[in-house]
């Protein structure tokens, strides 16, 4: 097997960048490694490229937060290469959360990539699963509130929209809330409203000591994220309202469902200190992250590789210190943002503007509109989004600040994770610029408020 290069290296143009994992999505065609790598080189073949580099992610369940690591050296590979061609047995291959499509779409607007899948006539044949769902279709559907899996049945219960099936997290067998699991829903929905990420929010449950679902001791994101999208928890059953007892109020079953729809929030970046990733270079524009000197000082830089400067490096201490000095003015001053459109007028900003972006994705891979086309189509919902993104970052926000109202002072007590939830959420650009004194770490920090 080709495996990837460990680091990135110029390709040529004749070179097709193949990308093959499993896919663990029941509702997807299934193929084993060897199936995808035969029908992506068939493929190259057909399209003229002499070689093929290899990117695989095995053993990386769909359902769990892991990273896939080929994946992400697919996008460095890209970032870092003039052009290239990407070839997928599925285009569900590509992606397998709206964040991971939404970084591959902005390479695609910088760079004239091509995404090939495999053409129709190599499809084999379905499992009797009903027809094929086409990857437009699905990924909206995803996005939607999981329908139970044994929604649409015919018993009794379904049909007067109650709870059935056995013990529910949350609830009780006859519809009512649990009094003690109601709590713990309630505060991972408040987690999330606030802005958290559903890793903090799994990583405070477990710190509180509360017990998981399955009686564990630690929460992963993942059921976390499962129970924010239960269709229980959103009173949903199928195409009827449930008649359980409601945890959530309607408005807040609308921003949690907006949420995954919104551009990734700084702040759920990978990190354990307070502005890495949150920060940028002052000149390059990447992002600044946080590493040792071999004197051992902590540091925010820039990194040095082809496409950033690696010029800048700011004191970690000195540079936290200079931006928790400001959050107190900051903080007044988004009181005086409010939000002006309700949570469902959002969602359903979201829901049409991702839809519309993933047709033209899907256009452009399949070759039916040139790259112009696909840049010039992506425009309206790309405002849309932006649009119903501050104001959904308004009502976060508040959230946020009503459960943190001193939050400028007392940010020191907070998890890592609250306090950079913080800073995103009142900080909409952070910009770490050399200082003047020429002095090594000498630096100058430039914010600019969220409105
Ligand atoms: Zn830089």
């Amino acid at each position: 097997m080709r495996a990837a290069p460990a680091r990135s290296i110029p390709i040529r143009t004749t070179t097709a960048l193949l990308y093959l994992r499993i896919s663990a999505n029941r509702t997807s065609e299934h193929a084993s490694i060897e199936q995808q790598r035969a029908d992506c080189t068939a493929l190259a073949a057909h399209l003229g490229y002499t070689r093929t580099m290899e990117f695989v992610d095995e053993a990386v369940s769909a359902y769990q937060d892991r990273a896939r690591p080929a994946y992400q050296q697919l996008l460095r590979q890209l970032e870092e290469s003039e052009a290239g061609t990407i070839l997928v047995w599925h285009l569900d291959r590509l992606y397998r959360k709206p964040r991971e499509l939404e970084q591959l779409l902005d390479l695609l607007d910088m760079r004239p990539i091509r995404v090939e899948s495999r053409p129709r006539r190599m499809l084999r044949p379905q499992p009797a699963r009903g027809t094929p769902v086409r990857p437009s279709t699905r990924r909206v559907r995803e996005l939607r509130i999981r329908p139970q899996r044994r929604a649409g049945c015919a018993s009794p219960t379904a049909a007067r929209g109650l709870l059935h099936g056995g013990r529910h997290y949350g609830y009780l067998d006859d519809g009512s809330l649990h009094p003690s699991e109601a709590w713990t829903l309630r505060r991972i929905v408040h987690g999330y409203l606030a802005g958290l990420s559903v890793a903090v929010i799994a990583g405070e449950l477990t710190d509180a000591g509360i017990p998981t679902p399955a009686g564990g001791i630690s929460w992963r994101p993942t059921t976390a994220r499962s129970i924010l999208t239960s269709s229980r928890l959103h009173s949903q059953r199928g195409p009827n309202q449930g008649t359980w007892e409601r945890a959530i109020t309607p408005d807040e079953s609308a921003l949690i469902r907006a949420i995954p729809l919104a551009p990734r929030r700084d702040a759920t970046r990978s990190s354990t200190t307070l502005l890495g990733a949150l920060a940028r270079c002052g000149t390059c524009g990447h992002r600044l992250v946080s590493t040792v000197t071999s004197k051992g000082q902590r540091v925010y830089r820039c990194r040095a590789q082809p496409s950033s400067c690696g010029s800048v490096a700011a004191d970690m201490r000195r540079a936290n210190r200079a931006v928790i000095a400001q959050l107190g003015r900051l903080q007044s001053s988004a009181l005086t943002c409010l939000p002006v459109r309700a949570p469902a007028t959002l969602l359903s900003m979201l829901e049409a503007a991702s839809t519309e972006m993933l047709t033209a994705a899907e256009q452009y891979g399949a070759g039916k509109i040139t790259h112009k086309a696909f840049l010039h189509r992506r425009l309206h919902p790309t405002s849309i989004i932006a649009e119903a993104d501050a104001d959904l970052r308004r009502h976060l926000r508040g959230r946020l600040l009503r459960q943190h109202p001193e939050a400028a002072s007392t940010i020191g007590v907070l998890t890592a994770g609250r306090q950079r939830t913080i800073v995103d959420a009142l900080v909409s650009t952070l910009i770490v610029q050399s200082g003047r004194s020429g002095r090594h770490f000498d630096f100058r920090i430039e914010l600019h408020p969220r409105k």
